[in-house]
């Protein structure tokens, strides 16, 4: 057969348009050898909180070290219990146990894929008891004290119900917004449009590759507006040190390198036009598919919401033929991710069992990403579209006995 491969994600093509930029940052680092902290970091954090809106942006070796960092510097204590959702990656919960807490779920929104508000209430209403001004998980005996919504696939949660649920219950709330740079949300509270990143306690990013900003390795950030948390994490980031050899506290090796925080400012100049084209590729895919009929849920976008479409995720039956019979044309896919946390055996010991969360279940069966990152071409959208929809038709045909 004679046809181009579509990857699920490019990474060689920006790399290769910013070449020459991020070379000459190679050199200027191995020129001055300021590889920890310095001026290279400090501007990125100061771009990178100014293109959020926070007050303080603190750089750190990754993703899921932002979230650990926030959990701590936030105040939750070992043995509190924070909440999130199933369907996200596992460096949520990781970041939570790590913490010394314990990770508890509630289920989602079947049009969003993420944290559904009123699943927030009923567990805090019905499987949580008042203590004082304390609310106890009846499962675990434990004080919840945070919530982490996660912004999943550049989408982010419904926060100003999730939010008034925190307030009302005296919760933290953390974003894990290390899909959802630049994503923003209407704030009926607030009569304002906001960006992940500004409408938590904290916020934790990734810079991992394959993310919106990706950096040439691993490192992520925590943003903030709370002056006193920003200082623990810088804290946390550095053995606890508030001056050299002066440990005010057991901190970690957190620090995010300086030259990936000046890779990360050339390509955060990029950052709002890839952002752009993301937004219109997925306006094209969710047109075209439009035209196809039923069998494929495309996603859906609240009119509270921009989504900086991290992925692009469809729901179909049988999603493992789908992926097979495009995969034999060349075209890459994803699923992100096949098994809800609360199923995965690393978390056998928290007891939860099938059916616990019947929709992050169901979701996790029927959808799949397709490919999506800045580059790709209008041309090839429509040749994803189409062999998703060949396939798509035969098998409504072949549910209804139309063929066999
Ligand atoms: C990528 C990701 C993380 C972890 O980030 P790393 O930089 O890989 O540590 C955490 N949560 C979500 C939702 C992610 O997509």
């Amino acid at each position: 057969m004679n046809f181009e491969n579509i990857p699920f994600l490019d990474l060689i093509t920006p790399h290769r348009e910013l070449e020459d930029q991020l070379v000459q940052v190679f050199r200027n680092a191995l020129r001055s050898a300021a590889f920890i902290g310095g001026a290279a970091v400090e501007s990125f954090e100061a771009d990178f909180a100014h293109y959020c809106g926070s007050k303080h942006c603190i750089a750190v070796n990754s993703g899921t070290d932002a979230l650990r960092f926030a959990v701590i510097a936030s105040g939750v204590k070992p043995g509190d219990v924070v909440v999130t959702v199933p369907n996200t990656f596992i460096a949520t919960t990781e970041a939570i146990s790590q913490a010394g807490a314990l990770p508890e779920f509630v289920d989602i929104d079947e049009r969003t894929y993420n944290m559904d508000p009123q699943k927030l209430r009923e567990y805090l209403e019905q499987q949580c008891r008042r203590e004082g001004n304390r609310v106890i998980s009846r499962r675990s005996g434990r004080p919840v004290t945070a919530v982490i919504p996660v912004h999943l696939y550049g989408q982010m949660a419904n926060m100003d119900a999730i939010q008034a649920l925190a307030d009302e219950h005296g919760l933290i709330v953390i974003e894990d917004a290390c899909q959802a740079h630049g994503a923003e949300y209407f704030s009926q509270r607030d009569q304002r449009w906001r960006r992940a990143g500004t409408m938590g306690r904290a916020a934790a990013f990734s810079f991992y590759p394959g993310k919106n900003l990706g950096a040439c390795g691993e490192a992520g950030a925590i943003t903030t507006d709370d002056d006193e948390l920003a200082s623990t994490t810088r804290m946390l980031r550095d053995h606890g040190q508030s001056r050299k050899y002066y440990h005010d506290i057991e901190g970690y090796n957190g620090r995010l390198d300086a030259i990936q925080c000046a890779f990360l400012s050339v390509k955060l100049q990029h950052l709002p036009g890839w952002t752009e084209s993301r937004r219109a590729h997925a306006k094209l895919y969710t047109e075209l598919f439009a035209e196809a009929g039923a069998a494929i849920i495309t996603p859906q976008q609240p009119a509270w919401s921009k989504p900086v479409y991290h992925l692009y995720v469809v729901r179909c039956k049988d999603r493992g033929t789908l992926q097979a019979k495009l995969a034999a044309v060349g075209i890459g896919t994803g699923i992100h991710y096949p098994v809800p946390l609360h199923q995965q055996e690393a978390y056998g010991g928290l007891s939860y069992k099938l059916g616990d969360f019947s929709v992050a279940e169901a979701v996790a069966e029927e959808i799949v990403s397709l490919p999506m990152f800045p580059q790709l071409q209008r041309s090839q959208i429509e040749r994803v579209v189409a062999a998703v929809s060949t396939y798509a038709v035969r098998a409504e045909r072949q549910a209804v006995g139309l063929i066999g």
